[in-house]
């Protein structure tokens, strides 16, 4: 058995040594546990956040314990009387191969609903993370421009879809033509821009947005944002949902001051953090189903295969290596 401990803060962009892999015995579950052997472990931008210890929404990843997020595990041992060997369950658990859990803490998946891994992503916490910040705080009316950054992600590539369905212009802003290839010709946005190789930002957004800009789901912060500010409609719509380009930014410059614009526009600025709307997870995930039942939502998945290549499927999430959402596949049920 094996587990990922983070043994120092990341100064700027994670290296490995900030990491360690420890071999550790196997655990045995208690009355109200189970076993569990991961299968799929979900790498998300959100856990550079906790890797310092600044003050946030969530408390910090200990140092030289093992760091933790979602995962979709298989029950091999049960001394549950909710749980039985087999089960298939997700649950916020350690970067481990097994570990014990109470079942209390796990939530039972049904693998016939459609493949496990999507519980990570397109029917998670990143699809959920789409549908109520983009509904509930951007309010896409049918003819506006909506524009998402970091739009060929889990979040972003499910939010573009979501405005086509509600009848918007969907512009999206990705970093590499394979990605502006998919998001055009699969997921049927109106317009791309490579935010690489575009030469300037605000000019190919004048041209890929020439009414505006009435919503702006925001997921990467810096020049992106503050070139999107400038376009803005009257009573534009922003949830902010991530700032992915300021991450590992030790002194992240400021940028043109964005409220200027905001008062402009009378545009209102949200950020909001999935969690808020843990009493309609339920709701939206069924939305969200429905959606892709009905092939009108559609994803892709990123699959590292391999506990060891953990950390690099975590750094691939800052240079882009992933379309869709980024997971591990640690092993088979
Ligand atoms: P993604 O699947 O979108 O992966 C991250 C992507 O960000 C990369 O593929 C890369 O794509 C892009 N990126 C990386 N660095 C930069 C940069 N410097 N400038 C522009 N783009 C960059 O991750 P998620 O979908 O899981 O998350 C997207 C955003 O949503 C993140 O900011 C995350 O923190 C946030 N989030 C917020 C939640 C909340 O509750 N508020 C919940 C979940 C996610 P490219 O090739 O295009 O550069």
């Amino acid at each position: 058995n094996q587990q990922i401990l983070l043994v120092s803060r990341p100064k700027g962009t994670p290296k490995m040594e900030d990491f360690s892999f420890e071999n550790i015995s196997m655990p045995e579950p208690k009355n109200g546990q189970v076993l569990l052997k991961t299968l799929y472990l979900s790498v998300d931008p959100y856990m550079r956040g906790r890797m310092s210890d600044a003050k946030s929404y969530v408390a910090p990843f200990e140092l030289h314990k093992p760091l933790n997020g979602g995962i979709v595990a298989e029950v091999v041992e049960s001394r549950s009387s909710e749980l039985e060997e087999g089960d298939i369950v997700i649950g916020n658990l350690d970067w481990a191969r097994y570990q014990v859990a109470d079942d209390a803490a796990l939530r039972k998946i049904d693998p016939s609903v459609a493949p496990i891994s999507t519980n990570l992503g397109i029917l998670g916490m990143p699809g959920l993370t789409a549908y109520f910040g983009l509904l509930d705080i951007g309010k896409p009316q049918p003819g506006e421009t909506v524009v998402v950054s970091g739009a060929a992600g889990a979040v972003g590539s499910a939010v573009g879809q979501i405005a086509k369905i509600k009848g918007t212009r969907v512009v999206g802003i990705a970093g590499t033509d394979e990605k502006v290839n998919y998001l055009k010709n699969e997921l049927g946005f109106d317009e791309v821009i490579n935010y690489k190789t575009c030469g300037n930002i605000k000019e190919a957004l004048e041209k890929a947005c020439p009414d505006g800009i009435d919503v702006y789901f925001e997921n990467v912060g810096g020049e992106i944002s503050d070139a999107v500010f400038t376009m803005l409609n009257k009573y534009a719509r922003i949830p902010l949902c991530g700032q992915i380009s300021l991450y590992n930014e030790e002194n992240p410059d400021k940028g043109p001051r964005i409220q200027g614009y905001i008062l402009k526009s009378s545009a209102i600025l949200q950020g909001f953090i999935v969690s808020n709307y843990a009493e309609h997870f339920a709701e939206g995930a069924q939305e969200l189903g429905k959606w892709v039942q009905e092939g009108k939502l559609k994803y892709e998945e990123n699959i590292v295969e391999g506990f060891d290549h953990t950390i690099d499927a975590f750094l691939g999430l800052f240079t882009g290596a992933n379309l869709g959402k980024q997971l591990v596949k640690v092993a088979d049920p």
